[in-house]
């Protein structure tokens, strides 16, 4: 008997897709580079369903059935281009490689280039949802040819977690890195979406007065809100954590320096690229390397720089809390719309024809952004609708337009007292840049005419001109 599918890579993320491939019935060959994840992988999970256990590419190959379908679990980066240069003299024509790890997209274009000079398809598959999603159903952003997603999406939409409506979070995203791209941007929007988190955690805190555990009851109550997903249901279980050694709530004994792994990154450098705003994402970046790499600065600065801080009382009324709810709602809202945008700038880069009303739907299940909030973004963007930006839909407007002066207020309450709220600052100044009717853009083109000649519009006229600065004051059409 063949194998439908072959997974080569039996570290965790691996491990746990070939036992929810399994699971649901497929037969899967496993193959990993040391054979003792494979056999380690057997022998405590063998009766998950049908496995195959190889020990060489040449036994993988062997134990599938065509066209082959290989999934690649492996370290991202070289090890990539390291399996499939084993791989590919042992494949026939439309044959399948499909790499699930975390790749650049670029990697993505140019591995699919090569392959498809061969005529295998090699699809880059953006996977969310960390180790418990790949066991138990994660949100999968499939590139790659469109043909070889007749013979693949089946088998990934099986696999994938469900909306509650039923519909698999699983579907073709576009062409060779779109997949991969798509689950970048996912992961930038989860920055900026902790980051908001964590900027309603320290108001509360410091504003409001709320403590640890008090604030998890907080967390908890909009999660029942619009505010409902993952990661605010999450916030209530880690603020009301109890550190064992001390006493203290968990969140005050961890350093606070946080980590990355270089997707957000990406984003934002996909995003400059781009010209494509993506502030949110940028402030939430940056927000991690100001408590990472500049820690050291920041133990000097407490020590050295003036605070020149609004001195009052906590607010501990119920209305600045809910003016919180409504900051990190707003907030939220642009981190979304931004990050959208940034897809439809790069669906016309690239020729992607992007569908953004199935990207929100594949988000609502299995990944970490999931949120009731996806489910009114893809109605926004719904059988091709596309407001230019997604405040502009009426469902977002309305809500802007009743919680914008809470969201004003907490911007106001935060930078008196000196409180960093990165995110939701920057998001008013971009919400605010959006419908201001003249931007200070105008005096910086006049500016750059001054020093280096680069010319402007004017509101009257067609064409670009020049002022001759440094003679007569007079302008030129240029
Ligand atoms: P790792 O990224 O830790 O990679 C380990 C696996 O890669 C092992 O099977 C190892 O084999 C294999 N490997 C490393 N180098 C080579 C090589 N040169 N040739 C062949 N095999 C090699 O595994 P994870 O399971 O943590 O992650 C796999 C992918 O999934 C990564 O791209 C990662 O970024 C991504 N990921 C995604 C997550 C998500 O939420 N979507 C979460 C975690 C990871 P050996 O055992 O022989 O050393």
């Amino acid at each position: 008997k063949k194998a439908q599918i072959g997974v080569t890579g039996l570290a965790v993320m691996g491990a746990n897709l070939a036992r929810n491939l399994a699971r649901h019935g497929h037969t899967v060959a496993l193959h990993n580079r040391s054979v003792e994840k494979t056999d380690a992988l057997l022998a405590e999970h063998g009766d998950d369903g049908e496995f195959i256990r190889t020990e060489t590419m040449q036994e993988l190959v062997d134990s599938l059935e065509k066209p082959r379908r290989i999934l690649v679990m492996v370290k991202a980066g070289a090890p990539v281009d390291a399996v499939i240069d084993q791989l590919v003299p042992l494949l026939d024509e439309d044959d399948i490689i499909i790499d699930g790890g975390n790749s650049h997209y670029p990697d993505t274009i140019r591995r699919e280039a090569a392959l498809a000079e061969k005529n295998i398809h090699f699809v880059g598959v953006g996977v969310s949802g960390g180790e418990e999603g790949a066991l138990n159903g994660p949100s999968i952003m499939p590139g790659g040819s469109a043909k070889s997603y007749e013979s693949l999406g089946p088998l990934l939409e099986d696999i994938s977690a469900k909306a509650d409506d039923g519909t698999p979070c699983c579907a073709w995203i576009g062409t060779d890195g779109a997949g991969h791209f798509v689950k970048m941007v996912h992961n930038g929007i989860e920055y900026a979406d902790m980051q908001v988190i964590g900027e309603a955690y320290e108001l509360l805190r410091d504003v409001a007065g709320q403590e640890p555990g008090d604030q998890a009851n907080t967390f908890a109550e909009w999660n029942r809100t619009e505010l409902s997903s993952y990661l605010i249901e999450i916030t209530a279980e880690v603020l009301k954590q109890v550190d064992a050694r001390t006493g203290k709530p968990l969140v005050d004994v961890i350093v606070d320096a946080a980590g990355m792994k270089g997707t957000g990154t990406w984003t934002v450098m996909a995003a400059l690229d781009l010209g494509s705003p993506v502030t949110a994402i940028a402030e939430s970046v940056f927000a991690r390397a100001l408590s990472s790499t500049e820690r050291e600065t920041r133990l000097e600065a407490q020590k050295t720089l003036a605070a020149g801080v609004r001195e009052s009382d906590t607010v501990g009324d119920a209305a600045f809390v809910e003016d919180v709810r409504r900051a990190l709602y707003c907030s939220k809202l642009v981190a979304y719309a931004q990050g959208m945008e940034m897809l439809a700038t790069a669906s016309g880069e690239h020729n992607w024809d992007l569908k953004l009303d199935t990207i929100a739907s594949l988000w609502r299940a299995g990944c970490i952004i999931r949120a009731e909030l996806l489910q009114d973004i893809m109605a926004a963007y719904k059988d091709g609708a596309e407001p230019r930006n997604l405040l502009f839909a009426p469902v977002f407007r309305d809500v802007i337009e009743e919680y914008l002066p809470s969201w004003r207020r907490v911007v106001v309450e935060a930078t008196e007292r000196g409180i960093p709220a990165p995110v939701f600052s920057s998001s008013l100044a971009y919400y605010d840049g959006l419908r201001r009717p003249r931007l200070n853009a105008a005096l910086t083109q006049g500016l750059r005419d001054y020093f280096g000649a680069h010319t402007y519009g004017r509101i009257d006229t067609d064409g670009a001109f020049h002022t001759l600065w440094s003679g007569d004051r007079s302008e030129i059409d240029s």
